[in-house]
């Protein structure tokens, strides 16, 4: 028996929308009983590319991160029903009984990922299924994945060794979106975004012109980065953990080092440092 499961490369997601649509398209209208109702002309997103923003002007990126429902294993929308409105198959992926769920809204809070929608006009709660009608009639991957132009999209069977998605999890890399709700999807991501440190550097007598190639350390503990300015003169350290102080530390021969305490409680733009030449003096 299969056991299926995606996992979502947030570094490989354009934002292109075309998985939300392709997603649209095989649902809006479309019944498939039992598995799904149709999903409504609007308000729902079974799956949906939120877009979180990080940083400050000029240092800004944008990440897209898609979330349709992520199969939880240990389903909180489950353990919410008494009478099986909820359910797992076998193969791992939850539904929703549309005729048992008839009425019961408290399941669409019952997901703290938000991936469970209320339909006024059919009285019921309504989610992504993982394309399950189409599993079942033997395709080998949802809608969205097969629409998925940049292959942000793997999805597949966790319990065979040789699938890649066994491989990806495999490389250790494979994350939970949340791993602090301690529900165990079998939906998980690559390149979720973290912290970054960010900043220009200038040499002061020089300042009309970029100052390529000026080194920047990172250290904490024993743990040291390094990286130099690009040919604007920009730097920036991503991936950072959360919550950690650093000491920047920027060289350059000819000019007077500096050094300045940095913290990752958010995304950092440390702005324009200036580097003042040692003139030959010091
Ligand atoms: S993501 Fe939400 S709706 Fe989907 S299985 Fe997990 S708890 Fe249920
Ligand atoms: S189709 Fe692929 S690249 Fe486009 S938004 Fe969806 S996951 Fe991202």
């Amino acid at each position: 028996m299969a056991r299926y499961g995606m996992v979502i490369d947030v570094g490989r997601c354009i934002g292109c929308y075309s998985c939300f649509l392709a997603c649209r398209d095989e649902h809006v209208g479309n019944d498939y009983r039992p598995v799904s109702l149709a999903q409504p002309q609007a308000g729902q997103k079974w799956i949906e590319v939120r877009e979180q923003e990080r940083g400050s002007f000029p240092k800004v990126k944008v990440a897209h991160i898609p979330v349709p429902c992520l199969h939880c294993t240990e389903a909180s929308c489950v353990s919410a029903t008494t009478n099986g409105a909820v359910y797992r198959r076998s193969d791992g992926i939850v539904l929703i009984d549309s005729e048992k769920a008839a009425g019961q809204h408290d399941i669409v809070a019952s997901c703290p990922y938000r991936v469970i929608f209320w339909n006024e006009a059919k009285n019921v709660p309504q989610k992504c299924t993982l394309c399950a009608h189409l599993l079942d009639d033997g395709w080998k991957e949802p809608r969205c994945v097969e629409v998925c132009p940049t292959g942000a999209l793997v999805f597949g069977d966790l319990s065979d060794p040789g699938s890649e998605i066994s491989k990806l999890h495999r490389t250790n890399a494979v994350e939970d979106l949340h791993p602090e709700y301690g529900m165990k999807p079998l939906v998980g991501y690559l390149g979720l975004p973290r912290r970054f440190v960010a900043g220009e550097i200038v040499l002061a007598d020089k300042a009309e012109f970029a100052a390529q190639g000026v080194r920047l350390t990172l250290r904490r503990d024993t743990e040291v980065l390094t990286t130099v300015t690009d040919n604007y003169g920009d730097f920036e350290f991503d991936g950072l953990e959360a919550n950690v102080k650093y000491l920047l530390r920027i060289e350059y021969p000819g000019y007077r080092s500096g050094e300045l305490w940095v913290s990752t409680r958010t995304d950092l733009n440390v702005g324009t440092i200036v580097l003042d030449p040692l003139n030959g003096t010091d």
